[in-house]
Formats: C-alpha cells, sequence, structure tokens
C-alpha cells in the first residue's frame, strides 16, 4: 500500500476540476490516480452533488479509474451493488440520515418561517425546494452568502442540531451530525480503516469538516482553496499546495506518496 495509505477522500468541484473546466481529469491527476488504485487503494468522491449530479461529472472527467465509493450530498454514502453493479446505499447511514433529516426539517418550521422573512429582502438569494421543504438556496455571489449564513448563524441558536453546508454560493441545510467528516468516518468504519490511513482534499467550507486529523490522516487542498481550509490544513501539518485545482491534488497526492511515513507529518509545504 502506498506509503499506509488505504484511502483518498477527495471533493469534486474546486479540487479536481476548476469552475469553470472543461470537466476533464489532467493528466498529472489522472497519473496519480490511477498509481494510487493499482497499489491497491480505495478512493471515495465526497462532494456536496446529489448521486446523479456526481455520476455526471465523473463521466465527463474521465478519469482512468473510478471511485469505489460516492459520498454525496455532504451526507449521503454510496457504493457499487456487488450484484447489480448499481450505485447503492452502502450500510443503514443513508437511512437513518433520512429518516433524522425528515424529523428535523418537520420540526424546524419556525427556522424557516424565519428564514424566509429574514430574505424576503434580498432579491439575490434564492431557496431551493426538494420534497416538500426548503432544502437549501443558492446566492448571487459568495459576499451575499457570507451575509445570508451570518443571518443563519443567529436564526438556529435556539436549534443546535440545525446546520448548513456550505460551499461557494451555495448552501444546505442539514442535521449537526452530518457533514462530510462524518459520513467519511462512517466509510472507514464499514472498512475498517483508521483515520492515520486516509488522505482528505478539499477546497471550501463545506471541506472543513473532513479536513480534520481525526478524520483524515494526511490533508492537502489546492491553491484555489479559501483561507479557512489553507488554515486547517496547514494547522494539520498538511500539504498547501501552490498550484489551483487538479494540478495540485496531483502534487500532493505524488508527494505523499512517494515520503517515507516518518517524514509525512513535516510542517505545510507549497509546492
Ligand atoms: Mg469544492
Amino acid at each position: 500500500m502506498a506509503a499506509g495509505i488505504r484511502l483518498l477522500s477527495t471533493d469534486f468541484d474546486g479540487t479536481l476540476i476548476g469552475h469553470p473546466s472543461d470537466g476533464r481529469c489532467i493528466p498529472a491527476l489522472a497519473r496519480a490516480l490511477a498509481g494510487f488504485k493499482a497499489s491497491g487503494g480505495l478512493w471515495a468522491v465526497n462532494t456536496g452533488r446529489s448521486l446523479a449530479h456526481a455520476i455526471e461529472g465523473l463521466e465527463i472527467f474521465h478519469a482512468p479509474v473510478e471511485p469505489d465509493f460516492f459520498l454525496t450530498h455532504e451526507r449521503e454514502l454510496y457504493h457499487r451493488d456487488p450484484a447489480t453493479g448499481k450505485w447503492q446505499d452502502f450500510g443503514d447511514w443513508n437511512r437513518v440520515a433520512r429518516e433524522r433529516h425528515a424529523e428535523l426539517f418537520h420540526r424546524s418550521g419556525t427556522i424557516f418561517a424565519q428564514l424566509q422573512a429574514f430574505v424576503a429582502g434580498m432579491p439575490d438569494v434564492t431557496l431551493i425546494e426538494e420534497d416538500g421543504h426548503t432544502a437549501g438556496l443558492i446566492t448571487s455571489d459568495e459576499t451575499t452568502m457570507a451575509l445570508v449564513a451570518k443571518g443563519l448563524d443567529a436564526l438556529r441558536a435556539d436549534f443546535p442540531d440545525f446546520s448548513y453546508q456550505r460551499n461557494t454560493i451555495y448552501l444546505r441545510f442539514c442535521h449537526a451530525d452530518y457533514h462530510k467528516g462524518s459520513v467519511l468516518r462512517e466509510l472507514c468504519r464499514l472498512l475498517a480503516v483508521p483515520a492515520a490511513e486516509v488522505f482528505a482534499a478539499g477546497d471550501h467550507f463545506n471541506d472543513l469538516s473532513m479536513l480534520d486529523p481525526k478524520v483524515a490522516g494526511h490533508l492537502a487542498c489546492p491553491a484555489n482553496a479559501i483561507a479557512e481550509v489553507k488554515s486547517a490544513v496547514t494547522a494539520a501539518g498538511g500539504w498547501v499546495s501552490g498550484r489551483r485545482f487538479g494540478e495540485g491534488i496531483a502534487a500532493a497526492l505524488a508527494a505523499v506518496l512517494r515520503a517515507p511515513k516518518k517524514t509525512r507529518k513535516k510542517p505545510a509545504a507549497v509546492f
């Protein structure tokens, strides 16, 4: 196993591919992913996308190898069913997550009413309705998103388990127990892979929960990552790349996978 790393957990948009971009995997990243999989490693795409949107993105991405797992919506866990070959729930995590979110959103009517009043005067904010409830929102730009997030933090003060995941101009409401970090921990539990053998890479707020040494022992982010992500990766002794998007992750992966174990915990490097 390459450098003792058994599982990659990579964000997709802004990490493996740029935005905007043609959505294709760059050659250096293709080589890194193929080499890792050839050594027996497992790859999970850990994204805010839906499963269908993630599959669509990976088809355009044209990686030389397929992910073993999709972690979608910042909380759901899928693997290929050995019998059907289709992407299916892995374990009962998704069922429990859906039940807990249905219960949370059912009793959160007050906060949704307050939210609607809060954004009523903000033409740059669009609420997203899914399955009969307000699932999230989109803003026109990240400055507006910062304002909305600040307002939401005040509104949810009385709802400790009501949270959200925020990524550029997109925000999804969720239970505080569910995020990229917790779904990755569940995958590690099912696979019996310790955090020390996990590599995680991301670029934005919704990646912070997995960019945690308790979740992944090896962390990286591309040069385009937000300051909060770079700080978290640096604090954990991870790799803050000087290159953007897939170029940065390819360089980080190559560096981490070739590094002897005893030197992998060195302070953050820019390369
Ligand atoms: Mg991203």
